[in-house]
């Protein structure tokens, strides 16, 4: 189940994973992927399924909520840090799972570079550029608190989330 506004847990700062290589991460992974791939999200993290932790994973082949949208690796991603954000930005229509039945155009850097832990707690970097920047952008504001409504100038009613 994903969880949506309001909810508390949507509003916080998720907490930092201090443990690696455990069964209850592992599970986490694991239902956020399902989670995601159910409810056909691009990306989903920790707090959108009422977990205050700072994970989240994204990636698919196809994706019907954003049928222009080139494949995406999927990928896992712990304790991220943004190392650099690209002053180059692109204004493109954006949802939310936890937004249900809303959309709005949002400004985001064009690329991003960030580290990250994987599940056994080893650091990797990543640049990542176009939809998967904006993905990552998006779930670390979840990391944070933050919502679309916080980003777009306004949401508008639409089918799809
Ligand atoms: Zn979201």
């Amino acid at each position: 189940m994903v969880i949506t506004e309001p909810n508390p847990i949507l509003r916080q700062i998720a907490q930092q994973v201090t443990a690696f290589n455990n069964q209850e991460l592992d599970d986490l992974i694991e239902l956020l992927f399902s989670t995601m791939q159910e409810k056909n999200g691009a990306g989903l993290s920790a707090p959108q399924l009422g977990i205050s932790k700072r994970v989240f994973v994204y990636g698919f082949d196809i994706n019907p909520r954003y049928p222009d949208a080139p494949p995406v690796p999927k990928t896992v991603v712990i304790n991220p840090e943004i190392l650099y954000l690209s002053t180059e930005t692109i204004d493109l229509e954006e949802g939310c799972l936890s937004v249900p039945n809303k959309r709005g155009i949002i400004t985001r850097c064009k690329s991003v570079v960030f580290t990250s832990m994987d599940a056994h707690g080893n650091i990797y970097e990543k640049s990542v550029h176009d939809f998967e920047a904006r993905i990552v952008q998006h779930e670390i504001d979840h990391l944070n608190g933050l919502l679309i409504s916080d980003r777009a100038n306004a949401l508008h009613q639409s089918q799809i989330s």
